[in-house]
């Protein structure tokens, strides 16, 4: 398939940079894959190919991390100071707001994104990850430990782990790649960071960022590719000490397993299926509200997605019809169309799968409230578009209430009391978000205390922020990023003994 760099949506700049050359950042040099691979990129709300991407196979992963193994061994990294390190982190946050509405809509041709929500949130939370762990570097300090033992000065040292391989997935390209990058940079540890093979375009811009705010050669390789061969080939590298990984529970498991092999550290962000609990005393139209942001922010594609919502007997037939009036009044589209609301999915794959579980559940006996497989009107027939879709009147175990969809898919089901409310939020294989719709205070409490889950909203749902820990109870993952815990991740602590005999 030819590609298309020209739309009349597309700026300028953003078709000159889709027709540029997209190389490998492998040791501060933008070089060619060494066996030829490419990667195509798909605008997925037109379903054409606008670039193409080098792809990295195992001989580049084991360039990319003997650089990196090189800079955190040998280079100006390894000893320069933690105020340094600082600059740097907000030097490349200053370049990145310089150049906030460039990759704003980057991320609206390559993931499908609407320009106000890639901007406003994408660009905006990448910023604040950067802004926020370059404050760090100048606060990682050890201890002076009050041994039993006579005559002997203890303390400990913070010390980066080494070369951290990071993968992340196409849901936020930018902020993913800004929310792993930072705490590991912050940390003295230097990166190969594997964007996802369907979204590689902001990483790569970003990497140019970083060659401009003056990181050295070596800290930083962005190494797109697929799962496959580069993905694996980085979990694999004797090299590489730790592993952060965001993207589907089947892979994070793979990958526990063959990181396992050289005791490299690991954090994984996996899947969710997130309840919302919308009780009868709380305010409808904020539930509603709540509701919507929760289940189809970023098309559903969004691992803390409160696609299983619960609402309590007495209200759900209102709530229900509410909520489906709203969802109706999405306007879909391409992200770079004024009064567009809501985008595309990421993939033909992605398109079939998610009508596929609504297929499914209607197969089961579910009732659409609305939604469904037909294809929206009013949108480009190529794209990979999905009406969002409520489902009702299913069984607890069904496929479609204990899977995640991952596209703007949800379930709304009843409960009759706090404890069934309780029981059927927790009734998953994952634990990545939560939320209660109350107005009562106590019961707020005895609710949020019972959720397995990473994080809990009362009256409100998924937000984040790079002070709060982030990450997942049970099969949602291992480990927290964000917050001053994801350093833990990026660190060792070595005890040293002094005899002052
Ligand atoms: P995915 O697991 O297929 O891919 C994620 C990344 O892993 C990609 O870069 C991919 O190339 C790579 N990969 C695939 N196979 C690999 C392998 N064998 N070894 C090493 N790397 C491999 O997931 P996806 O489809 O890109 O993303 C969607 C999934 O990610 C959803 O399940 C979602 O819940 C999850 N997710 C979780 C979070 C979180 O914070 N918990 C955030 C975003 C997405």
């Amino acid at each position: 398939m030819g590609i298309v760099t020209r739309n009349a949506r597309y700026s300028e700049r953003a078709a000159g940079f889709l027709q540029r050359p997209h190389r490998l950042l492998i040791d501060g040099d933008w070089v060619d894959s060494l066996d030829g691979d490419q990667l195509s990129v798909t605008d997925p709300a037109t379903g054409q190919t606008v670039a193409r991407v080098a792809a990295a196979g195992p001989r580049d992963i084991d360039r990319a991390a003997k650089a990196a193994h090189r800079a955190v061994e040998e280079g100006p990294w390894r000893t320069m100071s933690a105020r340094d390190r600082s600059r740097l982190l907000n030097r490349l946050a200053e370049l990145l707001r310089e150049h906030g509405d460039e990759f704003a809509e980057l991320e609206s041709i390559d993931a499908g994104k609407p320009l106000a929500a890639a901007a406003s949130f994408d660009v905006e939370f990448s910023l604040r990850h950067l802004e926020y762990y370059a404050g760090w570097p100048t606060k990682i300090a050890g201890m002076t430990l009050p041994v039993a033992v006579p005559d002997m000065a203890v303390r400990t040292e913070r010390v980066p782990v080494g070369v951290a391989g990071q993968i992340i997935p196409w849901n936020f390209p930018l902020l993913m790649a800004a929310w792993k990058l930072s705490p590991a940079l912050a940390a003295g540890c230097t990166v190969v960071l594997k964007p996802s093979e369907l979204t590689p375009l902001s990483a790569l811009r970003l990497g140019e960022l970083i060659c401009e705010a003056g990181f050295p050669p070596g800290v930083v390789n962005i190494v797109p590719g697929t799962g496959a061969l580069a993905g694996e080939a980085l979990v694999s590298h004797p090299l590489v000490r730790k592993i952060a990984f965001t993207g589907s529970t089947a892979v994070g498991t793979s990958i526990a397993a063959s990181a396992a092999q050289t005791m490299k550290r690991v954090t994984l962000e996996l899947g969710g299926k997130s309840a919302l609990l919308v009780f009868d005393d709380a305010d409808l139209d904020v539930s509603v509200a709540t509701a919507m942001s929760a289940a189809f922010a970023n098309a559903g594609q969004n691992c803390s997605a409160g696609s299983r919502i619960y609402v309590q007997q007495g209200i759900l037939a209102e709530f229900v019809k509410e909520f489906a009036a709203r969802a109706d009044a999405f306007q879909l589209g391409h992200g770079l169309d004024a009064g567009t609301t809501m985008g595309p999915l990421i993939s033909a794959r992605q398109l079939e799968r998610v009508t596929g579980y609504i297929r499914g559940a209607e197969q089961a006996g579910a009732t659409l409230a609305t939604g469904g497989t037909h294809p929206p009107a009013g949108v480009d027939p190529e794209g990979f578009f999905v009406r969002p879709t409520i489902v009702t009147d299913v069984p607890q175990d069904a496929t479609i209430v204990q899977e995640e969809v991952f596209g703007p898919v949800v379930v709304v089901l009843p409960f009759q009391d706090e404890q069934e409310a309780v029981h059927k939020a927790n009734d998953s294989a994952y634990g990545l978000a939560a939320g209660v719709m109350t107005r009562d205070v106590g019961r707020a409490h005895r609710v949020t205390s019972q959720m397995h889950a990473g994080s809990v909203y009362v009256n409100t749902y998924g937000f984040s922020d790079a002070a709060a820990p982030y990450g997942g109870f049970k099969q949602s993952g291992v480990g927290r990023e964000l917050g001053a815990e994801n350093l833990d991740a990026y660190l060792e602590t070595r005890t040293v003994w002094t005899s002052l005999a």
